[in-house]
């Protein structure tokens, strides 16, 4: 398949991985947009959270503990920010459902 995070997910391509189980992959963003920026993805191929059905419950559960669980790892006491982009007027550019955790600095509100 083509598409670009299955291809990190399967080290096609390479990237700086963090945290890796059964069912998530890690890896920072390579266009930093926060002193932290990473990526968790599913390595389920799901195009979007528009395409979320039922069974991935406890997945999108497991992501938000993954991400809390990274967040102190790189010493985000004072909080952080989970986003996902959903399809095209979200703002998403990579069609495989991913969650940026943003941290290390104040966060702005609302987004553009
Ligand atoms: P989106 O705009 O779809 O919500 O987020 C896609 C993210 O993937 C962007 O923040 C972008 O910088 C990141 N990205 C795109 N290509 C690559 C890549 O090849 N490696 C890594 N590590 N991140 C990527
Ligand atoms: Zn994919």
């Amino acid at each position: 398949m083509d598409c670009l995070f299955c291809k990190i997910i399967n080290g096609d391509i390479p990237s700086e991985c963090i945290y890796e189980d059964e069912f998530v992959y890690a890896f920072n963003d390579i266009d930093k947009q926060a002193p932290v920026h990473f990526l968790i993805v599913p390595k389920e191929h799901i195009k979007s959270a528009d395409d979320l059905e039922e069974k991935h419950n406890e997945l999108i559960g497991h992501i938000f503990l993954v991400a809390k669980k990274l967040a102190k790892e790189n010493g985000l006491v004072d909080g952080y920010r989970v986003v996902n982009n959903c399809k095209e007027d979200g703002g998403q550019t990579v069609g495989h459902i991913h969650f940026h955790v943003f941290g290390g600095r104040s966060m702005q509100w609302p987004p553009g």
